[in-house]
């Protein structure tokens, strides 16, 4: 078999035999395929697509390069769930203990941020103690008790994802869907979650701006979920502004606080709340909405969420002790008019810019720092408003600028739908 042969029938559209894939991608991991050739078929993928087989070889190949985790010796239904990433995503934070304590189990890895969005991990990391390095015995033994764990990736999970994602990255290969779901799905895969729930992000504020496009990336996910025997649901969620008002580590874990205690944002509390049901609805709990707003009024919710961060070594009562960031200082409008639009990423980029993201994956994180979004589109505004209050090691002007340039004023303008689809 030549490796230039497989670049060459993919470039044709023509389809590949799963052991051409498997020859070709695991020389690609075990280095007897050189970088130029594995850009060379990305590139292929990236223009042609893949077959519905090749991209279920594709996912197989993935999900066998490493380790799959094991949750047959937990009782019942284990669900996960996934989100493509956006400016003040913390979803993960309230739902994971949220559907734990209406009684399912939820086993999440996340990732850290990189860019404008923020990574799961990042944000818990800003909780004293909190360790995302568990060991697999650990990481099932807070599950068999709490319910919910979230832990970072194993390193052997999908190494052939880290390599390919990596070459992704540099040779302008990463916004491809069949290479996205294969990506997402293979992790999520490996895993060994029986349920899982995906929210894909579309708006100014994710990689999807394409309401058609993050659809087909949707129901290309579902479809791999189905073929591999998982139930798999993907709602698509708007990510036109910023999700709730925090963006930034510390303020993010307060907001999820907020919320598990029914004190949240209304949109970031609807995003959650649907979220959670999709995932009881999976695992066959009855009344599903019922069974959240008895968890979240009755206190278990954000109980459940001490518990397991108590568990994995983090202390809320360190947290609570946290200092603020030692600068809070408003970005107010200098018109008047109605936000008809932000630009999305300008607003994580800011506060990437403050610390609490990273620029290069060595960087390190400002836990104290971000911004708060104090309007949403469809509010009227008049000078002097507060539009922003950022909080920062010191005043920034950079930021300032790109936070007033990040909202649009007009004169008028109906807040955008934040569940768009479902995908089942
Ligand atoms: N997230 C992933 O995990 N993989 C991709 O390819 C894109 C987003």
């Amino acid at each position: 078999m030549r490796a230039v042969d497989i670049i060459e029938k993919t470039r044709n559209h023509e389809e590949l035999s799963e052991a051409e894939l498997r020859f070709f991608l695991s020389g690609y991991l075990e280095q007897t395929i050189p970088d130029y050739q594995m850009s060379a078929w990305l590139m292929a993928v990236y223009f042609q697509g893949l077959s519905k087989t090749n991209l279920m070889h594709l996912v197989q190949i993935m999900v066998d390069s490493g380790d799959r985790l094991d949750l047959s010796s937990l009782p019942g239904i284990k669900v996960d769930k996934h989100s493509t990433g956006g400016v003040g995503d913390k979803t993960s934070l309230v739902v994971g203990p949220l559907v734990a304590a209406c009684g399912v189990t939820i086993a999440k890895m996340s990732g850290r941020g990189l860019g404008h969005t923020g990574g799961t991990i990042d944000k818990l990391e800003s909780i004293p103690g909190y360790q995302s390095e568990v060991t697999s015995e650990a990481f099932l033994s807070i599950l068999r008790q709490h319910q919910v764990a979230i832990v970072g990736q194993s390193p052997n999970l999908v190494p052939l994802d880290k390599d390919l994602y990596g070459l992704r990255d540099v040779t302008a290969t990463v916004p491809s869907i069949p290479l996205i779901a294969a990506s997402i799905m293979s992790k999520k895969l490996a895993s060994g979650a029986d349920k899982i729930v995906l929210d894909v992000k579309v708006g100014n504020g994710s990689f999807m701006d394409d309401v058609d496009q993050a659809r087909v990336l949707a129901q290309t996910m579902v479809d791999i979920g189905h073929s591999f025997g998982k139930t798999t649901i993907a709602v698509l969620t708007d990510m036109s502004q910023p999700l709730g008002q925090a963006v930034g580590n510390q303020l993010e874990v307060q907001e999820a606080i907020d919320t598990l205690q029914g004190r949240g944002p209304r949109d970031f509390t609807e995003l959650c709340t649907q979220a959670a049901i999709h995932l009881l609805e999976a695992a066959g709990v009855d009344h599903p909405e019922q069974a959240i707003q008895e968890a979240i009024s009755s206190g278990r919710a954000y109980q459940k969420f001490v518990d397991f961060i108590q568990a994995q070594g983090g202390s809320i009562s360190a947290f609570e002790k946290l200092p603020s960031a030692p600068v809070i200082y408003p970005v107010t409008s200098d018109t008047a008019g109605v936000v008809t639009a932000f630009k999305t990423k300008d607003v994580g980029h800011a506060a990437m810019l403050l610390g609490a993201g990273r620029a290069t994956k060595q960087a390190t994180i400002d836990p104290l720092v971000g911004i708060k979004v104090k309007v949403s589109i469809g509010d009227a505004v008049k000078p002097g408003d507060v539009l922003f209050e950022v909080y920062a090691q010191e005043q920034r002007d950079d930021v300032t600028q790109i936070l007033k340039e990040s909202i649009m004023l007009g004169d008028n303008a109906t807040p955008p739908q934040l569940i768009i689809d479902v995908i089942r």
